[in-house]
Protein backbone atom coordinates (compact mmCIF):
# COMPACT_ATOMS: atom_id res chain seq x y z
CA UNK A 1 0.00 0.00 0.00
CA UNK A 2 1.27 3.44 -1.06
CA UNK A 3 -0.12 6.21 0.98
CA UNK A 4 0.44 9.97 0.58
CA UNK A 5 -0.53 12.18 3.57
CA UNK A 6 -0.86 16.09 2.63
CA UNK A 7 2.47 16.33 0.68
CA UNK A 8 3.68 19.45 0.14
CA UNK A 9 6.51 20.80 -2.57
CA UNK A 10 8.01 23.52 -3.46
CA UNK A 11 10.60 24.67 -6.09
CA UNK A 12 12.87 27.79 -5.37
CA UNK A 13 14.12 29.94 -8.49
CA UNK A 14 16.25 32.88 -7.76
CA UNK A 15 13.75 34.65 -4.72
CA UNK A 16 11.08 33.04 -5.81
CA UNK A 17 8.97 29.96 -4.48
CA UNK A 18 7.05 27.58 -6.43
CA UNK A 19 4.37 25.89 -5.19
CA UNK A 20 4.06 22.47 -7.16
CA UNK A 21 2.35 20.11 -4.99
CA UNK A 22 -0.03 21.96 -2.53
CA UNK A 23 -1.48 19.08 -0.26
CA UNK A 24 -1.41 15.88 -1.85
CA UNK A 25 -3.53 13.20 -0.05
CA UNK A 26 -4.26 9.68 -1.66
CA UNK A 27 -3.87 6.03 -1.20
CA UNK A 28 -2.91 3.21 -3.54
CA UNK A 29 -3.60 -0.39 -2.87
CA UNK A 30 -1.36 -2.68 -3.86
CA UNK A 31 -1.45 -4.63 -7.31
CA UNK A 32 -3.54 -1.44 -8.12
CA UNK A 33 -2.00 -0.31 -11.80
CA UNK A 34 -2.88 3.20 -11.24
CA UNK A 35 -2.67 6.20 -14.05
CA UNK A 36 -2.15 9.73 -13.06
CA UNK A 37 -2.99 12.17 -15.49
CA UNK A 38 -2.11 15.73 -15.62
CA UNK A 39 -1.12 18.39 -17.91
CA UNK A 40 2.58 19.41 -18.63
CA UNK A 41 3.81 21.24 -15.54
CA UNK A 42 0.73 19.99 -13.04
CA UNK A 43 3.67 18.34 -10.89
CA UNK A 44 3.29 14.52 -12.02
CA UNK A 45 7.19 13.80 -11.90
CA UNK A 46 7.51 15.36 -8.94
CA UNK A 47 5.08 12.81 -7.41
CA UNK A 48 6.23 10.22 -9.12
CA UNK A 49 10.02 11.19 -7.67
CA UNK A 50 8.89 11.42 -4.09
CA UNK A 51 6.87 7.91 -4.23
CA UNK A 52 10.13 6.26 -5.39
CA UNK A 53 12.28 7.97 -2.70
CA UNK A 54 14.56 9.61 -5.24
CA UNK A 55 13.48 13.02 -3.79
CA UNK A 56 12.09 14.22 -0.26
CA UNK A 57 8.92 16.38 0.46
CA UNK A 58 8.95 19.21 2.29
CA UNK A 59 5.82 18.88 4.13
CA UNK A 60 3.66 15.44 4.87
CA UNK A 61 4.50 12.14 4.39
CA UNK A 62 5.04 9.28 1.74
CA UNK A 63 4.78 5.55 3.16
CA UNK A 64 5.58 2.64 1.70
CA UNK A 65 3.76 -0.49 3.14
CA UNK A 66 3.29 1.57 6.44
CA UNK A 67 7.02 2.39 6.55
CA UNK A 68 7.43 6.19 6.58
CA UNK A 69 10.51 7.23 4.05
CA UNK A 70 11.31 10.47 5.00
CA UNK A 71 12.05 9.29 8.70
CA UNK A 72 13.92 6.17 7.68
CA UNK A 73 17.86 6.34 7.87
CA UNK A 74 19.58 6.68 4.60
CA UNK A 75 20.97 2.91 4.34
CA UNK A 76 17.19 1.67 4.91
CA UNK A 77 15.56 4.23 2.09
CA UNK A 78 18.43 3.17 -0.16
CA UNK A 79 18.12 -0.54 0.15
CA UNK A 80 14.10 0.26 -0.21
CA UNK A 81 14.79 2.20 -3.88
CA UNK A 82 17.52 -0.59 -4.84
CA UNK A 83 15.43 -3.61 -4.29
CA UNK A 84 11.87 -2.80 -3.79
CA UNK A 85 11.68 0.16 -6.34
CA UNK A 86 11.99 0.14 -10.56
CA UNK A 87 11.74 3.46 -11.55
CA UNK A 88 11.30 4.17 -15.15
CA UNK A 89 12.53 7.71 -16.20
CA UNK A 90 10.92 9.62 -18.96
CA UNK A 91 13.74 10.47 -20.82
CA UNK A 92 15.26 6.52 -20.50
CA UNK A 93 18.51 7.37 -18.74
CA UNK A 94 20.13 4.83 -20.52
CA UNK A 95 24.21 5.14 -20.75
CA UNK A 96 25.23 5.25 -24.01
CA UNK A 97 28.60 3.47 -24.27
CA UNK A 98 26.78 0.68 -23.11
CA UNK A 99 24.75 -2.05 -24.97
CA UNK A 100 21.22 -2.94 -24.26
CA UNK A 101 22.24 -6.08 -22.29
CA UNK A 102 24.93 -3.83 -19.94
CA UNK A 103 22.28 -1.02 -19.63
CA UNK A 104 19.80 -3.70 -18.10
CA UNK A 105 22.72 -4.77 -15.89
CA UNK A 106 24.03 -1.47 -14.63
CA UNK A 107 21.85 -1.25 -11.06
CA UNK A 108 23.53 -4.59 -10.49
CA UNK A 109 27.26 -3.41 -10.74
CA UNK A 110 28.08 -2.87 -7.42
CA UNK A 111 26.61 -5.79 -5.68
CA UNK A 112 28.38 -8.29 -8.89
CA UNK A 113 27.00 -9.56 -11.95
CA UNK A 114 26.73 -13.62 -12.26
CA UNK A 115 26.49 -14.98 -15.83
CA UNK A 116 22.73 -16.04 -14.91
CA UNK A 117 21.87 -12.35 -14.49
CA UNK A 118 23.49 -11.71 -17.94
CA UNK A 119 20.93 -14.52 -18.96
CA UNK A 120 18.33 -13.08 -17.72
CA UNK A 121 18.42 -9.66 -18.86
CA UNK A 122 18.75 -11.15 -22.68
CA UNK A 123 15.93 -13.19 -21.82
CA UNK A 124 14.22 -10.72 -21.12
CA UNK A 125 15.07 -8.29 -23.56
CA UNK A 126 14.35 -10.88 -25.87
CA UNK A 127 10.67 -11.25 -24.69
CA UNK A 128 10.00 -8.02 -25.13
CA UNK A 129 11.41 -7.85 -28.67
CA UNK A 130 14.56 -7.06 -28.92
CA UNK A 131 16.52 -10.49 -29.26
CA UNK A 132 18.35 -9.35 -32.11
CA UNK A 133 19.15 -5.69 -30.21
CA UNK A 134 21.21 -7.03 -27.75
CA UNK A 135 24.66 -5.58 -28.41
CA UNK A 136 23.05 -2.41 -29.75
CA UNK A 137 23.98 0.74 -28.04
CA UNK A 138 21.41 3.40 -27.03
CA UNK A 139 22.19 5.20 -29.92
CA UNK A 140 21.86 2.13 -32.58
CA UNK A 141 17.94 1.99 -31.21
CA UNK A 142 14.84 3.49 -31.15
CA UNK A 143 13.23 5.42 -29.14
CA UNK A 144 10.25 3.03 -28.20
CA UNK A 145 13.26 0.07 -28.01
CA UNK A 146 15.25 2.36 -26.14
CA UNK A 147 12.17 2.94 -23.47
CA UNK A 148 11.88 -1.05 -23.81
CA UNK A 149 15.32 -1.24 -22.19
CA UNK A 150 14.31 0.79 -19.42
CA UNK A 151 11.29 -0.66 -18.56
CA UNK A 152 14.01 -4.46 -18.28
CA UNK A 153 16.31 -2.40 -16.22
CA UNK A 154 13.11 -1.49 -14.05
CA UNK A 155 11.81 -4.84 -13.77
CA UNK A 156 14.55 -6.85 -13.56
CA UNK A 157 14.68 -7.23 -9.95
CA UNK A 158 11.13 -8.07 -9.64
CA UNK A 159 10.65 -4.97 -7.47
CA UNK A 160 7.37 -4.63 -5.64
CA UNK A 161 6.60 -1.08 -7.01
CA UNK A 162 7.21 0.39 -10.32
CA UNK A 163 6.82 3.51 -11.02
CA UNK A 164 6.80 4.64 -15.30
CA UNK A 165 7.45 8.46 -15.59
CA UNK A 166 5.67 8.99 -19.49
CA UNK A 167 6.68 5.60 -20.39
CA UNK A 168 4.79 6.63 -24.16
CA UNK A 169 5.68 10.26 -24.36
CA UNK A 170 7.71 9.75 -27.66
CA UNK A 171 6.29 7.10 -28.51
CA UNK A 172 3.51 6.74 -31.69
CA UNK A 173 -0.10 4.99 -30.43
CA UNK A 174 1.15 1.71 -31.47
CA UNK A 175 4.32 1.70 -29.58
CA UNK A 176 2.82 3.25 -26.68
CA UNK A 177 0.25 0.62 -26.30
CA UNK A 178 2.60 -2.09 -26.30
CA UNK A 179 4.29 -0.41 -23.67
CA UNK A 180 1.51 -0.07 -21.25
CA UNK A 181 0.70 -3.84 -22.53
CA UNK A 182 3.98 -4.52 -21.30
CA UNK A 183 3.36 -2.95 -18.02
CA UNK A 184 0.08 -4.60 -17.19
CA UNK A 185 1.73 -8.28 -17.82
CA UNK A 186 4.10 -7.64 -15.45
CA UNK A 187 1.91 -5.89 -12.97
CA UNK A 188 -0.84 -9.32 -13.51
CA UNK A 189 2.27 -11.49 -13.26
CA UNK A 190 3.96 -10.50 -10.59
CA UNK A 191 1.72 -8.42 -8.88
CA UNK A 192 3.77 -5.63 -8.21
CA UNK A 193 2.16 -2.01 -7.90
CA UNK A 194 2.33 -0.35 -11.04
CA UNK A 195 1.79 3.78 -10.95
CA UNK A 196 1.82 4.99 -14.50
CA UNK A 197 2.33 9.09 -15.34
CA UNK A 198 0.72 10.05 -18.55
CA UNK A 199 -1.03 13.03 -20.42
CA UNK A 200 -2.30 10.16 -22.34
CA UNK A 201 -6.25 9.36 -22.05
CA UNK A 202 -5.89 7.22 -24.61
CA UNK A 203 -4.19 4.13 -22.46
CA UNK A 204 -6.59 4.19 -20.20
CA UNK A 205 -8.88 0.91 -19.38
CA UNK A 206 -12.00 0.15 -17.20
CA UNK A 207 -10.69 -1.20 -13.67
CA UNK A 208 -7.25 0.91 -14.18
CA UNK A 209 -7.01 3.16 -10.87
CA UNK A 210 -7.48 7.08 -12.28
CA UNK A 211 -5.77 10.26 -10.59
CA UNK A 212 -6.35 13.19 -11.92
CA UNK A 213 -3.72 16.39 -10.89
CA UNK A 214 -4.72 19.41 -10.90
CA UNK A 215 -3.76 22.58 -9.29
CA UNK A 216 -1.35 20.87 -7.07
CA UNK A 217 -3.49 18.68 -5.76
CA UNK A 218 -4.99 14.99 -6.75
CA UNK A 219 -8.42 13.72 -7.59
CA UNK A 220 -9.68 10.76 -7.93
P1 LIG B 1 4.93 17.42 -14.89
O1 LIG B 1 5.72 16.15 -14.74
O2 LIG B 1 3.49 17.28 -14.53
O3 LIG B 1 5.09 18.00 -16.26
P2 LIG B 1 6.85 18.49 -13.02
O4 LIG B 1 6.63 17.77 -11.74
O5 LIG B 1 8.02 18.07 -13.83
O6 LIG B 1 5.51 18.50 -13.86
O7 LIG B 1 7.06 20.03 -12.71
C1 LIG B 1 6.10 20.82 -12.05
C2 LIG B 1 6.56 22.27 -12.03
O8 LIG B 1 7.74 22.40 -11.26
C3 LIG B 1 6.90 22.81 -13.41
O9 LIG B 1 6.39 24.11 -13.50
C4 LIG B 1 8.41 22.80 -13.45
O10 LIG B 1 8.90 23.84 -14.24
C5 LIG B 1 8.78 22.99 -11.99
N1 LIG B 1 10.02 22.28 -11.65
C6 LIG B 1 10.24 20.96 -11.76
N2 LIG B 1 11.48 20.62 -11.31
C7 LIG B 1 12.07 21.78 -10.93
C8 LIG B 1 13.36 22.11 -10.36
N3 LIG B 1 14.27 21.17 -10.11
N4 LIG B 1 13.59 23.42 -10.07
C9 LIG B 1 12.67 24.37 -10.32
N5 LIG B 1 11.43 24.12 -10.83
C10 LIG B 1 11.13 22.85 -11.14
MG1 LIG C 1 6.92 15.13 -16.04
Amino acid sequence: MIQVRDVTKSYRAGDRTLPVLRGVTTEIADGDFAVILGPSGSGKSTLLYLLGALDEPDGGSVELDGRPLTEMPDAERDRLRRDEVGFVFQSFNLLSNLTAVDNVLVPLIPAGVSDADRRRAAELLTRVGLGERLDHRPNQLSGGEQQRVAIVRALFKSPRYVFADEPTGELDSERGAEIIGLLREVQAESGATVVVVTHDQRYLRDGDRVLRMRDGVLAD
